[in-house]
């Protein structure tokens, strides 16, 4: 069977583990499926660029990084993001120098795959080539698929920090548009968004490889991952819409939202920038049914989440990621909404 999944960082992440473990591979390592033709089973992710950044010279892509590290058993586990045992010296000589941006700290073990990617990039490989290469470190057991080998970068607009209370500065701009890394780590999403935008996706595609596993997979399956900042940047890149579009295969999603709230993080500061309820009901109506023109003709909610979502079949089942053995009974879920049979 061939699954693809969208996926942003940590909560894509921690779903392609048990993606992999409902089809019997390990949830960490390549398992059979790295390599082994003749494996019955393959699982691709088209995992969101909207958070790569330029660091200090260096290409960063926490999104890519994460899936890799987790899937790669490289992960800082505590944390579900960055490496295991890191740690900061480079951070510390950076600040010593009071070298901006302060507010991400780059660990030295991450600092190393940030320079094999920025050195690979430099030399003209695309990003999807220098993911491949990373990969045969790591070895995750899931193809990682940049959803483009073009920059397309979430911007937040946010009132304009500089001006005064009263707001009155001269010549300032009242709105700015800064990285969505700025926003969320240095800002905590704070600044109320105005809204997002996909710097760099007007003109962009996605991956060849990333329509290819669209087209040719057996069931699509939407993480449970942030709405609008992950899942909502890889449908802005031209060519995902239609893809997901066009496959035969069935495509289900599962909600990152619970009781009314993110899992982890703050998904809600994004959903309300778009004026999208923080509910399992708002976040499946927002992808929407494809009955309907939307994405989903399955959504999987968290029991006790009930709603109905126009063009899609919703089914509520546990959505807590406590393990490994709980996720893969989301992802057995999601085969089983979806129709498909795992033997
Ligand atoms: P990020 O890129 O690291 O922010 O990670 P993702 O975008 O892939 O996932 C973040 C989303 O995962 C958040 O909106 C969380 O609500 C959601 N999430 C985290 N853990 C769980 C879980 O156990 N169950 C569900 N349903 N969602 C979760
Ligand atoms: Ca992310």
């Amino acid at each position: 069977m061939k699954v693809t999944v969208l996926v942003g960082g940590v909560g894509g992440a921690r779903f392609l583990q048990g993606v992999k473990a409902a089809l019997g591979l390990p949830a960490i390592g390549p398992g059979r499926a790295g390599g082994d033709a003749g494996h019955p089973h393959q699982v691709d992710a088209v995992v969101n660029v909207g958070d790569d950044i330029w660091l200090h010279g260096l290409r960063v892509c926490p999104d890519l990084d994460t899936c890799m590290y987790t899937l790669g058993d490289g992960i800082d586990t505590g944390k579900g993001w960055g490496r295991a045992g890191e740690t900061w010296s480079i951070r510390e000589e950076l600040a010593a120098y009071e070298a901006e941006p302060t507010w991400f700290g780059l660990g030295d073990r991450d600092v190393a795959t940030h320079l094999v990617r920025t050195r690979m990039l430099r030399a003209g490989y695309p990003l999807s080539q220098v993911t491949e290469a990373l990969c045969h470190r790591w070895q995750p057991g899931v193809r990682l698929l940049p959803a483009s080998d073009d920059r397309v970068e979430t911007h937040v607009v946010i009132d304009n920090p500089d001006l005064g209370p009263a707001g009155d500065e001269q010549d300032a701009p009242p709105q700015v548009a800064i990285h969505f890394q700025e926003w969320w780590i240095r800002h905590k999403a704070v600044p109320p968004a105005h809204r997002f935008a996909s710097v760099g996706a007007d003109t962009a595609a996605i991956l060849p490889a990333a329509r290819a596993s669209i087209a040719e997979a057996d069931v699509v399956l939407v993480a449970p991952s942030n709405p609008v900042v992950s899942i909502g940047t890889i449908v802005s890149v031209p060519g995902v819409p239609q893809a997901l579009a066009a496959t035969p295969a069935p495509v289900v999603g599962l909600s990152p939202i619970v009781g009314g709230r993110p899992v982890r993080g703050m998904a809600d500061a994004c959903l309300s920038a778009l004026g999208v309820e923080t509910s399992a009901e708002g976040v499946g109506r927002h992808y929407g049914g494809r009955g309907e023109g939307g994405l989903l003709d399955g959504y999987l909610v968290h029991t006790g989440d009930a709603c109905e979502v126009p063009g899609a079949t919703v089914r509520e089942v546990p959505l807590l990621m406590t393990d490994t053995d709980a996720t893969a009974g989301m992802a057995r879920a999601a085969f089983d909404l979806a129709g498909v049979r795992v033997d």
